[in-house]
């Protein structure tokens, strides 16, 4: 039986885990507290740790984890910035689930987009007070508008779709374009200056990390609508802020937000928010929050568990190669682990 230390456990998280495990003889060890350089000591005993998007699995841990004999860091979401792949390599072996269901986000960043536009959130609260004004509810057409998509990956693609359903003219930039898809790309700036919509599909890496700063709000046009369901580090929130005060920015949909590791996730309604900036993102009435929840369908959650459990199969029995493996042998990451059909090390 291989025992599996699930950190950062969620209500929602258990159902699909345990069937799958049950399944294939595997034990997960569910841990309500997040996988850091403090907790890493509950991994000792276990074969290979379950992580989301705010473990800390940096060096340190990545040293820890390797000393006590863990062969695997399983990561049961897409995005892996939060994970040392190269500190990794050659000790744990480290894999994710490269798409559970990208229709779950793209369609959840057209909900923000749709909720913002024609100020759902305003009216669902108005009509439960039996306030039928329709003052200030004034939105505007999606279709004509523009969208800029940056990352027009398996997620970015879909919310194309959906954009084009609606009538929209879209414009993309990606760092590596797509040659198939019949997608209109353009420059980073030319993107800034035409959007109506601007919407963030692309992973957090160095490179990209505040790319929606004050240079970029500067270049986009006067009410555009930001939608970032990708990672909150692709934007300096004060940059945002400071946009949404000068009445540059019309309205911004997040899910995601750069400092959301200590706050995301759970209930703090009771306590007072030691976040000044996302308070007064939040009290903004043309900013909706989400808490990282784009992803959360059934059917993500049960491809999640499902592939999360392969995955972990095959590091650990036949020729322990992984198709989902991150490695970084070549320096591609996610790409040459396919090619090779061998371990990465
Ligand atoms: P993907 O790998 O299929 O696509 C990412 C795209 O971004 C690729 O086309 C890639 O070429 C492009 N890209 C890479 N670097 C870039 C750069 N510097 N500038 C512009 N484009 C760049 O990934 P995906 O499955 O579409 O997921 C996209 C992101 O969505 C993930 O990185 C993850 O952070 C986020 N995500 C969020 C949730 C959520 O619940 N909010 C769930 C899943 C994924």
């Amino acid at each position: 039986m291989l025992k599996v230390a699930f950190y950062d456990t969620k209500e929602y998280d258990r159902p699909s885990f345990e069937y799958y495990g049950g399944l294939h003889q595997i034990e997960f060890l569910f841990l309500e507290t997040k996988l850091n350089e403090n907790t890493v000591e509950l991994a000792k005993g276990c074969d290979a740790v379950c992580v989301f998007v705010n473990d800390t699995v940096n060096e340190k841990v990545i040293e820890k984890l390797y000393s006590f004999g863990v062969k695997l860091i399983a990561l049961r979401s897409a995005g892996y910035n939060n994970v040392d792949v190269r500190a990794a390599y050659r000790r744990v072996h480290v894999v994710h689930v490269p798409a559970y269901s990208p229709y779950s986000v793209a369609e959840h960043a057209m909900a923000l987009l749709l909720t913002s536009v024609r100020r759902i959130h305003k009216a669902y609260n108005r009509t439960r007070e039996f306030n039928f004004s329709l003052n200030g509810l004034t939105g505007f057409d999606l279709h004509g508008k523009t969208v800029g998509v940056i990352g027009t990956g398996k997620i970015g693609r879909i919310f194309i779709d959906i954009c084009c359903g609606f009538g929209m003219k879209v414009v993309a930039f990606d760092r590596f374009p797509a040659q198939d898809a019949g997608i209109e790309y353009v420059s980073l700036d030319r993107l800034f200056e035409v959007s109506d919509v601007i919407s963030l599909h692309c992973p957090l890496t160095d490179e990209t990390r505040h790319m929606i700063g004050r240079e970029a709000i500067s270049k986009m046009k006067k009410g555009v609508v930001i939608i970032n369901t990708s990672r909150g580090g692709l934007i300096d929130a004060e940059a945002l802020l400071e946009g949404i005060k000068d009445r540059k920015i019309g309205a911004a949909c997040l899910d995601v937000y750069e400092e959301e590791a200590d706050i995301f996730f759970e209930d703090r309604s009771g306590h007072i928010l030691n976040d000044d900036l996302l308070s007064r993102l939040i009290s903004m009435p043309n900013v909706i929050v989400t808490s990282h929840q784009a992803f959360l369908t059934e059917e993500a959650l049960h491809n999640i568990a499902e592939t999360t459990v392969n995955n972990i199969l095959s590091c650990f029995e036949n020729d322990g190669a992984c198709d989902n493996e991150l490695c970084y042998r070549c320096g591609q990451i996610e790409h040459c682990r396919k090619e090779r059909k061998e371990r990465c090390f």
